[in-house]
């Protein structure tokens, strides 16, 4: 018997419980302690963005940011239809109507060509999905998105550090969201962050953060008492969680540098299989700086998809597929979703097959997964 291969392991870095043990002799374990503090200096420095503000998670940001914009019953929402539920959700919690975008062929991206089509005098966000960590064609997005006056959300779970042309991604939108789950490049199991770059939004994005409380402005010695001023909810992750992470971004260049090498062993290992086999695999147009945070195969049929799932168990090897398309999900198709209103969607989430990739992959488990699908015929 061989060892079993996860998906998926949460990113250990060793300096981890070290700083959760400073948290606690702190003795400030609460939300925005020293470490939250810390992460949000970084985050600010090394992104440029205005404000950074950690959550819960990437789900209670994207929740954050349809309260920020004051999102009602009756307004729309345009969304990628190859996207986690959160993306959605957020927006419907709010009342608001979704609007499923198809995406581009190659990045698996909101497919910006169908995009202004989908706009209405009712639209009043565009929540782009950095898929893999591979950019959104953003100057076109931000372009339509400007010229009608609609902001943008960018859903960045997956592209912590990535770039488009050379500018970071989460700083396009007038916000934009991260993930810290245990899933995601850097993690400290459950937790995420509001990116904002419109200054606008910062004061009411603490309030609402703080529990419609002005508490952040009196902790500043802003104001001299805080008290209720608008709705809101917490949001806040405990500072043991931020020092969990901290020790995580403070490792960035490990992270990303040991996924990188991982991914480009997938990607200098398969093309000669994927050939023969008919499989495509990921896209990066030349102006992305990816994240490397996913590696996959996009299969010529659900039936192929499924003999390689089961051969690769049969060699203790987990990998799975993404997303079904929201807008024929039970949800989708109580907002009107038919098959073949997004096509790419609908045909791409039958044949794509993610592989293991986590930071603490060694060289040989990853032998073993290569060697498992390079001995697989389509
Ligand atoms: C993981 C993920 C989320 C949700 O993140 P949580 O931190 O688990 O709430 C949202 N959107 C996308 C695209 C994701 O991959």
């Amino acid at each position: 018997m061989s060892t079993k291969i996860p998906f998926n392991k949460p990113a250990m870095v060793g300096t981890e419980m070290q700083y959760m043990a400073d948290a606690l002799q702190r003795g400030h374990i609460s939300g925005d302690g020293y470490y939250t503090r810390r992460c949000h200096a970084l985050f600010e420095e090394q992104l440029g963005v205005k404000k950074a503000l950690l959550t819960t998670s990437c789900t209670h940001a994207l929740e954050m940011s349809a309260l920020i914009l004051g999102i009602q019953p009756g307004d729309e929402v345009i969304v990628p239809d190859f996207t986690f539920v959160s993306t959605v959700n957020a927006f419907v919690l709010r009342g608001a109507t979704p609007v499923f975008s198809d995406v581009r062929r190659d990045t698996l991206n909101l497919d910006e060509t169908k995009l202004e089509a989908l706009i209405t005098p009712r639209t009043k966000a565009i929540v782009p999905v950095h898929y893999a960590g591979v950019a959104c064609e953003m100057d076109a997005i931000m372009e339509i998105a400007n010229r009608h006056n609609i902001p943008v959300v960018e859903d960045n779970a997956h592209g912590l550090y990535g770039c488009y042309k050379d500018r970071y991604l989460g700083t396009f939108g007038v916000m934009a969201t991260q993930s810290f789950h245990e899933t995601k490049n850097f993690t400290c199991g459950e937790g995420g962050a509001l990116l904002i770059n419109d200054p606008r939004y910062v004061e009411r994005a603490e309030i609402i953060r703080e529990k419609g409380t002005n508490r952040s402005r009196f902790f500043r010695g802003q104001v001299d008492k805080y008290t209720w001023v608008d709705v809101g909810s917490s949001f806040l992750p405990s500072d043991l969680l931020a020092a969990y992470l901290y020790a995580q971004l403070e490792r960035r260049d490990d992270v990303q540098g040991k996924r990188a090498a991982i991914w480009q062993q997938y990607g200098d290992q398969l093309p000669g299989w994927a050939a023969q086999n008919d499989v495509r695999l990921p896209i990066i147009p030349e102006y992305c700086e990816q994240t490397y945070h996913m590696f996959y195969l996009l299969l010529p049929s659900l039936d192929a998809r499924t003999r390689l799932i089961e051969h690769l168990k049969g060699q203790d090897i987990l990998s799975v597929f993404h997303y079904l398309p929201l807008h024929l999900s039970d949800m989708g198709q109580k907002y009107g979703g038919q098959p073949g209103d997004c096509p790419v969607t609908e045909d791409i989430s039958d044949r794509l097959l993610r592989l293991p990739l986590y930071y603490n992959m060694t060289s040989e488990e990853q032998e073993r997964v290569i060697d498992a699908i390079t001995s697989f015929k389509v």
